[in-house]
């Protein structure tokens, strides 16, 4: 590599490469990562960022958290796949462990969370036939307005979001669509043919949005009297991100169905699960659904450290108690360039006002003064960082972001 090339322009040859090569299906800040350590991580020009995305989530731990990169080695001297034609001795403990969290019988394992969605419908529908006795084919799942469970056919079949759908179709039927939040909605929407409603606790790439108070306790009280399954997809919102260990704690809720993933494999392996009661998930039988990958025992033995890692409240704790302290002091702040601060824990949307500039060229600048975070929509800047994060770290941020929000669209 001549001089000239190796002053700056990695970064930039990288970014070409991506351009000619990479489908264009992700719209990335021009930051090219090379190394990352707890909260932060360092690009291919040696500059030190903030991760205040933490992969969506998936990096709940940090990025190589010592205890998850010690089992991934001690499990990649041993044993990475089987596949389930065979039985491996670090499956069943992951299930075991798994379904004991989250206070269940049963796990099914899959890779990527959409999987994980796709395998709920699944469950939902055979549920609806096989249990509450509807006809063949009638089975209708409701959801919610601003939704976003993955990218399959199906999943975008029911999506609100034009730019998830268009030129995808044809579409897949059988699910019904109500405001998110409005429980009159819902028990509208609800007949003798409804199987499920899927909802997210909090709705996560709409912006971060907090449900009204009672909301879910409600939903779950209306599809315990309708005999539906209440699916809570907490693959973003699960595992402490909120500050408890899922998000449906929060209103003392325990859905049916459990929706898992991103931080289930420790930002390490694509690691989802639905987890359920017996009665639920018992209506497989083999063959009827699976996944090469899904449970292999790389990832597994990940998720059992992550899994031990949220048994003492440590990291639901520091969501909860960082969460507050960057919620509070951006709401003190009372910028005019901002409309409105949501959040809960570690989970933070901030609205900018109309006007103020959009939302990607405000995290463009908040990268030029060190901090990865990433918009949503026109006007919405989302806020995840690893709960690992230090509290100087996190001060360090909230005074640049403060600085660059108070300067947005001049
Ligand atoms: N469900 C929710 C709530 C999500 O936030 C996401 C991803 O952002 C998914 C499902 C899809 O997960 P994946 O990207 O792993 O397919």
């Amino acid at each position: 590599m001549s001089t000239e090339q190796a002053a700056g322009t990695r970064t930039e040859a990288l970014l070409a490469l991506a351009e000619q090569h990479a489908a264009h299906n992700y719209h990335p800040l021009p930051v090219v990562i090379a190394e990352g350590e707890g909260a932060w991580v360092t690009d291919v020009e040696g500059e030190r960022y903030i991760d205040m995305l933490a992969a969506y989530s998936a990096l709940n731990f940090g990025h190589r958290h010592p205890r998850l990169v010690e089992a991934a080695h001690r499990q990649l001297d041993r044993l990475t796949l089987t596949s389930r034609a065979f039985h491996n001795d670090t499956f069943p403990v992951f299930c075991r462990d798994l379904a004991a969290l989250a206070g269940k019988d049963m796990v099914l394992t899959m890779n990527t969370g959409a999987e994980a969605v796709e395998t709920a419908l699944k469950t939902a529908r055979r549920w609806g036939y096989d249990v509450k006795g509807v006809a063949p084919d009638r089975a209708k799942i409701v959801v919610a307005d601003g939704n976003f469970h993955g990218r399959t056919v199906t999943i975008v079949s029911f999506s609100t979001d034009p730019s998830a759908k268009a030129g995808f179709g044809p579409f897949t039927p059988g699910f019904e669509v109500v405001p998110y939040g409005d429980i009159d909605a819902l028990r509208g929407a609800i007949d003798d043919d409804t199987v499920a409603f899927l909802v997210e606790p909090i709705q996560g790439e709409a912006g971060v949005i907090v449900p009204p108070a009672g909301y879910l306790r409600a939903a779950r009280a209306l599809c315990t009297e309708r005999n539906i399954l209440l699916m809570a997809d907490e693959i973003q919102s699960g595992l402490g991100r909120t500050g408890t260990t899922f998000a449906c704690e929060h209103e003392g809720v325990v859905p049916d169905v459990y929706v898992l993933g991103k931080a289930l494999g420790g930002g390490i392996m694509p690691l989802s699960a639905v987890v359920a009661n017996r009665d639920v998930l018992g209506v497989f039988r083999p063959g009827e659904h699976g996944s090469t990958f899904g449970g292999n025992p790389l990832a597994c033995a990940i998720g059992i450290e992550v899994i031990d890692m949220l048994r003492d409240g440590s990291f639901q704790r520091a969501s909860a108690e960082l969460g507050t302290r960057l919620l509070e002091a951006l709401r003190a702040a009372a910028l005019p360039q901002i409309a409105a601060v949501r959040g809960r824990g570690l989970w933070i949307g901030i609205d900018l006002v109309p006007g103020a500039g959009e939302a990607r060229a405000a995290c463009e600048r908040l990268m030029e003064r060190g901090i990865l975070a990433k918009d949503t929509h026109e006007h919405t800047i989302r806020l995840a960082p690893p709960l690992c994060v230090r509290r100087e770290d996190l001060d360090w941020a909230l005074e640049r972001i403060l600085d660059v929000l108070s300067t947005s669209g001049t």
